[in-house]
């Protein structure tokens, strides 16, 4: 999958700053908690009197609003802003279920998904996807993880409802071009612990099978397998 189709426009804030010198490691998603457009909500941030800012906003009709360049922090997350670049979907709520994401958010979780993933590669840093309940690392996520994860603030956006798996199976599009998507939609994308958990556990499935010296022996005296051993006492049983 390639770009999307959306209309960047320069709606510079005042409420920014340096960095210091901080490595960036996450790109966190927001709410609005309003009505607005990525436009309006722009225009909001660029009042100094708000004292908030993010570096994107989104809204459903396709305009990208670069609101703080992200060579600077935006004023999203609290002490979490030096190591993170911030989007909020213009006109969203926490409160929103699957389905209202879904037809009210589709393109815009698209088109975040597109920015994420360039700056992921401009930062140099992972395109993990994580979601709730969050495991600790860089990549992308949500306010909430600041909250739970890093014990920052106690915001809970971007909430319950918001489609993790179809926004991850846009990251794995664009990260993986080629990659063949199945029937259903793209397969989760796991994370470095997942798959590490995953790989460790078939091993250990694998080891339980067998060959064991406690299943018997087979006539060249070798160990059975769970397999072998079950088959033979079948056979003895005579079922
Ligand atoms: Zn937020």
């Amino acid at each position: 999958m390639g770009k999307p189709a959306y209309r960047e426009i320069e709606r510079w804030s005042p409420n920014n700053h340096g960095r210091g010198g901080a490595k960036v490691t996450n790109f966190f998603l927001h709410t609005q908690e309003g009505d607005g457009t990525a436009e309006s909500l722009a225009g909001y941030l660029q009042n100094p009197a708000s004292q908030v800012s993010y570096h994107y906003t989104v809204d459903n009709s396709g305009v990208v609003c670069d609101v703080v360049d992200t060579d600077m922090c935006s004023w999203s997350v609290l002490d979490a802003n030096p190591i993170s670049i911030n989007l909020c979907f213009a006109g969203s709520r926490a409160s929103w279920t699957r389905q209202q994401w879904i037809d009210r958010m589709g393109r815009g979780i698209e088109i975040a998904a597109w920015l994420a993933v360039q700056d992921c590669k401009k930062y140099g840093f992972s395109t993990n996807v994580i979601a709730p309940p969050y495991k600790r690392g860089p990549g992308i996520s949500d306010h909430r993880y600041v909250t739970k994860v890093l014990g920052m603030g106690s915001h809970t956006d971007v909430g319950d409802g918001f489609p993790w798996d179809v926004f991850a199976g846009h990251v794995n599009a664009i990260t993986n071009p080629n990659s063949t998507p199945t029937p259903g939609g793209f397969l989760m994308a796991l994370n470095d612990a997942e798959q590490r958990e995953l790989l460790d556990h078939v091993r250990e499935i694998r080891k339980q099978l067998g060959p064991w010296p406690q299943l018997g022996k087979n006539k060249k005296g070798q160990d059975l397998t769970l397999v072998d051993s079950v088959a033979k006492n079948i056979a003895k049983a005579d079922i």
